[in-house]
């Protein structure tokens, strides 16, 4: 579109010349006495000023707690480790077995309320075995009332590892006595990827 009068510029209105701008706070157009003006003026000024403080003070509390988290992440023992990574491993086998049966007794496996409906169940007990723990092939969705202690005699838990992994991963297992000193990173290593896996799977059932 072609005006029909050229805009002034003349010494009479040197803000011809300048650009106008949006507030940065009320949105209204201004001309910016200096270059690198924001607002339209003090008021304007003292609402920014105000927020940055408050996203300053917000972005501190951020860091501050992500340091904490990580200090406090920093102090665990291997016994709190090995604990968390075990919480996270056995929610990922309940998941992964629901609906499939006891590994022993085959009764139907479904998520209960509290502390879940069925046990993430170890074939070799985690005092005996403590280096497969976290092993796939050795643990499994089991009932409460097979994974009760005692409750399931040794030659009826040998019968049912070979029933679910076949007689030679079950013998591999059964002879599989290595000696394992769990690092706090590796136990890390195994609570987070065992959650990443809970979280997956949790995902495509929903
Ligand atoms: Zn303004
Ligand atoms: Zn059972």
């Amino acid at each position: 579109m072609k005006r029909s009068k050229p805009l002034l510029r003349t010494a009479m209105s040197p803000r011809a010349t300048i650009k106008p701008k949006v507030c940065a706070w009320c949105r209204e157009d201004f001309f910016p006495a200096r270059p690198m003006q924001k607002v339209c003026g003090p008021v304007c000024g003292a609402h920014v000023g105000r927020q940055k403080t408050a996203a300053a003070a917000l972005k501190a509390q951020r860091e501050e707690r992500k340091a904490t988290r990580a200090a406090k992440e920093a102090a665990k023992g291997v016994q709190v480790l090995k604990k968390e990574a075990q919480e996270a491993f056995n929610e990922y086998v309940r998941l992964r077995d629901v609906g499939k049966g006891c590994f022993v007794c085959g009764v139907p496996l479904q998520l209960g309320g509290l502390g879940g409906g069925f046990d993430a169940g170890h074939i070799r007990s985690r005092s005996q075995a403590d280096h497969l723990r976290f092993d796939e092939r050795n643990v499994h969705g089991q009932c409460k009332h097979c994974n009760a202690p005692g409750a399931t005699k040794d030659h009826v838990m040998r019968e049912a590892a070979a029933r679910l992994l076949g007689q030679e991963v079950a013998d591999a297992l059964y002879a599989d006595n290595r000696v394992h000193k769990w690092q706090r990173d590796e136990l890390r290593e195994i609570r987070d990827t065992s959650r990443a896996r809970a979280r997956q799977l949790r995902k495509e059932r929903a």
